[in-house]
């Protein structure tokens, strides 16, 4: 009864939807186990160019069953949105199954969301102010509205209330809003659930049944290892763990059932928000980088900080995730170099170090690179390894040597065919 997953081993935008939407084609479900609609995972496919936010990647696989499970933050309208774009662009309508414990994004997750980001000024996280972290904050807290609750008007009404009272003297007295009032929200998300009832059901079932007749399962993280909210660079992580060890909690699987880990990683690195990102590159190498990789935000359109491949947080991003092997995107970016640096270590306090530290010390640290060649070439139509110069292949030998887990895949462009087998 396999389960597969595919997660990402950086700061995320690895390139995790490519992989899930061409992996997907040996799955019978494809699963979102956290995160919302802040996620951008790019494809592109026979159907054109498209930005997935809170779908699965296998919603392009007719056959495939998507599911979002009881982890992900769920924000209904743009759910809504997402397939009816789909839809108007030819997109054969997905199978879709969202899970009864889903807890659902409020209108207040958002309205907090801006307002803390406006409020913290030049300290703000860079935040996609989709109302995760509050989302995230309230279902610690006891405070959430479960997706089952969206059916049933005394005890959803009942629900908000109780979460309006913290939030309305925040919103009063901290960010000097109006308050907010339980039975003005209370219409809008029945509505909501109308509108989701056909989708809904117990997906940790759903799931179950399906392992225990061999079908096959295939988890995606949104985000990366380095955004865990345990084992990243908090507080500059996201508020859930992207790691594959949380989808067993966030889809409803086994631990046991996991067969195969992808780490997704990126030949080079790229970054959002105010993370502390020790390889970053600016001035002409950066914006060549960032020109060739389209380094601008699938979701926010924002230009990505760009730097070298940094192995030191990537060995300790596929550690995290448990990966059993490594897919390496976007190598074809590195053909317009001469020269390839690779961090390979970090000088932390006048030593030399291959650990990743915490968020404090990581401020501190400096990269150690190692200097590979270029190959100076277009690879983006090479899909066998043989078609690879021996300079990219001797590239990709040395991440496997410093990350120390399979490259089983090597992607060389956007496209769904534009991906290398290796092994
Ligand atoms: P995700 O969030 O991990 O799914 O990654 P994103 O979609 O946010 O970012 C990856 C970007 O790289 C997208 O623009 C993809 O279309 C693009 N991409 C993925 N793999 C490749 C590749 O091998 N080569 C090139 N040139 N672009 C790629
Ligand atoms: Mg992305």
């Amino acid at each position: 009864m396999p389960v597969h997953a595919v997660v990402g081993a950086n700061w995320g935008d690895e390139g995790k939807g490519r992989m899930t939407d061409r992996l997907a084609a040996e799955a019978d479900f494809v699963v979102r186990f956290q995160g919302g609609r802040n996620a951008g995972h790019t494809i592109v496919n026979e159907y054109g160019r498209f930005a997935l936010h809170l779908l699965p990647s296998g919603v392009f696989r007719p056959e495939v069953v998507n599911v979002l499970g009881p982890g992900v933050a769920l924000d209904v309208p743009a759910l809504l949105a997402e397939l009816a774009s789909l839809a108007e662009r030819g997109v054969p309508t997905p199978r879709l199954r969202v899970s009864d414990r889903a807890q659902v994004v409020l209108p207040f997750h958002v309205l907090l969301d801006e307002r803390e980001e406006d409020r913290l000024g030049a300290a703000r996280f860079g935040s996609t102010r989709a109302g995760i972290a509050p989302f995230y904050a309230d279902k610690a807290a006891k405070l959430g509205v479960q997706v089952a609750d969206l059916s049933d008007a005394a005890r959803l009404r009942a629900r908000l209330e109780a979460a309006l009272v913290p939030k309305n003297v925040l919103l009063r007295h901290l960010y000097g809003c109006r308050e907010l009032h339980a039975g003005d929200l209370v219409p809008r998300l029945l509505d909501q659930g109308e509108r989701i009832a056909q989708y809904v059901c117990d997906t940790s079932a759903l799931l179950h049944d399906a392992l225990a007749s061999g079908r096959r399962v295939l988890v995606e993280g949104q985000l990366g290892s380095l955004r865990d909210v345990d084992h990243g660079v908090y507080p500059f992580s996201t508020s859930s763990s992207p790691l594959a060890g949380h989808a067993c909690v966030g889809a409803g699987v086994p631990p046991t059932a996991f067969e195969r880990i992808v780490a997704v990683t990126k030949a080079y690195s790229s970054c959002v928000g105010a993370t502390p990102f020790v390889t970053e590159l600016e001035g002409d190498v950066a914006d060549c980088l960032r020109r060739l990789g389209n380094e601008y935000g699938a979701t926010t359109g924002r230009p990505r900080r760009v730097g070298w491949f940094d192995a030191v947080a990537t060995r300790y991003g596929c550690r995290v995730q448990g990966a059993t092997e490594v897919a390496v995107t976007l190598l074809d970016v590195l053909g317009a170099f001469d020269e390839i640096p690779v961090c390979t270590a970090y000088e932390l306090d006048g030593e030399r170090t291959q650990r990743f530290p915490t968020c404090g010390a990581l401020e501190r640290a400096r990269p150690c690179y190692e200097t590979l060649l270029g190959w100076r070439e277009d690879v983006s139509k090479a899909r066998r390894l043989h078609e690879l110069p021996a300079a990219a292949r001797a590239y990709v030998d040395r991440i496997e040597e410093w990350i120390g887990v399979p490259v089983r895949w090597i992607s060389v462009g956007p496209e769904r065919d534009a991906l290398i087998a290796r092994h």
